[in-house]
């Protein structure tokens, strides 16, 4: 049975896992609670998967794959499109589940949810349109390359943007003619079900879009062993993705990792202050600090270090902490009891390394058993802290000084992360110069983040491998083969040089 939503009882009834087409309770029908991060109150009871079921999700994606690779690519992408339009009709019902079940603040989660479509047209866009390549080879020769499937893909999701993190990996992984096997996170699953519905409904046959909820350490490391699955998509956080990686390893599968990240938010002395204030507010608040590209580690320059910092406390205090259903909230809780226990952790820790110098508590007017904290900042930080060089996932940024840009490049490398930085001023040569030194896989200039479907995301050194969204994205759901004819009668081989084989 489909799931079913009551918002304002804040319950979701019938979440079930989806297989082969069919709505399931999972082999050992045990369940798990979900939470609201805003209450900490039990939200629905989703059901606990194994291995059983990750066996019976892998077959049935596996009995499809043929038939799915040569269904014609403009039929994959005339699904793709009916998706996107259940997406949209659907966009209320997704949002309030999204919100209620991973705790964006609902104006948020409307803004995600209607974005979700412009993923699934732009794979459908390309399905037909990518492709291998001739190559001149000596003779009288065709040679040329195919790009096909992999075969059956798994995709093992965060909890930090569910329902987008899905959708950006599973649009091209169909797209491309490969089938899949969904783990969302436990904390976070019921929009990846709600979203198997409406594939459903937009016509895609059973088994080629599958959803198994449950554990990491079941159902996902499960999914990352099986030795079925030809590729795996990873988002979340660099420790799994290693474990994940070695599972992968054993059956040789194709490992896509997009891990976490410290990224920085740079200030030149020539930026704007109000609008790097914004900059850095929305680095390290969004999603209440829960982004992979959240930018944690603020690089002050020493000469605009007392007016940033006024500034920052002013638009601080404007922030509204709340409810993700209350009018007018701007960031809402943590999203478990778990992240909450973490980032309290290391705002202690913090205290002990630096100087406490925004907020650091909890915001009041606030639900008891929500997982809400305040936006913090520390300053004197150096960059060896823990609190400067560990991912937090939490509203909690280091405010770090600078003087020139060998000492500002040299401590923004000195990371083991890779993923994204945010640089603010007006000198372009300055600004594009230090882009170039940095060790990252994005770089914004005079601008937040902001995911697209077109611009390739991925981490450089422990941040990640492989290339979510854009072109770049097409090597993680396809591989390579070479095909060559021989035009002319067959002679005795010869190697390029014409020397005999
Ligand atoms: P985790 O690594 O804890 O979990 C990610 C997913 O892996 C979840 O579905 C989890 O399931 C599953 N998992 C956990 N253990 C295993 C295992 N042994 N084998 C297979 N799967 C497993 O990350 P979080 O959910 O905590 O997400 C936060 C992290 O994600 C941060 O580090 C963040 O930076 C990163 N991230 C990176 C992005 C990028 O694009 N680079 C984007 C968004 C987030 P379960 O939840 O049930 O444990």
């Amino acid at each position: 049975m489909s799931l079913t939503l009551d918002t304002s009882a804040r319950r979701v009834e019938h979440a079930q896992m989806f297989i082969a087409g069919a709505w399931s309770a999972g082999a050992s029908r045990a369940t798990f609670p979900t939470v609201d991060p805003n209450t900490g109150e039990t939200i629905a009871q989703v059901p606990r998967g194994d291995a059983t079921d990750v066996d019976r999700a892998v077959a049935a994606a596996r009995r499809v794959a043929v038939e799915w690779q040569f269904t014609d690519a403009i039929v994959r992408a005339g699904l793709l499109r009916a998706l996107a339009a259940k997406v949209t009709e659907h966009a209320d019902e997704l949002a309030r589940l999204e919100a209620l079940d991973s705790g964006h603040y609902l104006a948020k989660a409307q803004e995600l949810v209607g974005a979700i479509p412009l993923w699934l047209d732009y794979w459908a866009s390309l399905a037909d349109k990518v492709g291998g390549r001739q190559i001149e080879v000596p003779g009288n020769k065709l040679s040329f390359t195919i790009l096909e499937p992999l075969g059956v893909t798994a995709h093992i999701v965060p909890w930090n943007y569910p329902l987008l993190i899905l959708t950006r990996s599973v649009a091209p992984a169909l797209a491309l003619g490969n089938t899949c096997v969904v783990k969302p996170a436990e904390d976070t699953s019921l929009s990846a079900l709600k979203f198997a519905e409406l594939v459903a409904e937009a016509g895609f046959p059973g088994g080629v879009f599958n959803v198994v909820t449950g554990y990491g350490g079941e159902a996902g490391a499960a999914l990352a062993a099986h030795p079925d699955v030809a590729g795996i998509t990873f988002t979340g956080s660099t420790e799994t993705g290693k474990q994940v990686a070695k599972l992968g390893a054993d059956h040789v599968a194709q490992v896509n990792l997009e891990l976490g990240g410290k990224s920085p938010t740079v200030v030149f002395p020539d930026a704007d202050l109000d609008e790097a204030v914004e900059a850095a507010v929305q680095g390290f608040c969004s999603h209440t600090g829960q982004v992979c590209v959240a930018g944690t580690r603020l690089f002050v320059h020493r000469d605009v270090r007392e007016p940033f910092l006024r500034k920052l406390s002013m638009r601080l205090d404007a922030t509204r902490v709340g409810d993700g259903f209350a009018e007018g909230t701007q960031m809402g809780p943590l999203v478990s009891q778990r992240q909450y226990d973490r980032v309290r952790e290391y705002i202690e820790i913090g205290k002990s390394e630096a100087t406490l110098y925004y907020g650091g508590g909890r915001p009041e007017g606030v639900h008891a058993g929500g997982y809400f904290v305040e936006p913090t900042v520390f300053t004197d930080v150096v960059n060896t802290a823990r609190i400067a060089q560990e991912e937090i996932f939490g509203p909690v940024a280091s405010v770090i000084g600078w003087s020139d840009e060998d000492e500002l490049v040299e401590k923004v490398n000195d990371s083991i992360y890779g993923l994204f930085a945010v640089l603010l001023g007006r000198d372009i040569t300055r600004l594009l110069s230090t882009a170039r030194r940095l060790q990252v896989g994005g770089v914004m200039i005079n601008d937040w983040f902001g995911e697209l479907p077109m611009t390739p995301h991925g981490g450089h050194k422990q941040s990640g491998t492989g290339r979510e969204e854009g072109l770049e994205a097409v090597h993680g759901y396809t591989q390579v083969k070479h095909v060559a004819i021989n035009l002319d009668p067959l002679r005795p081989a010869t190697d390029w040089a014409g020397a005999p084989l």
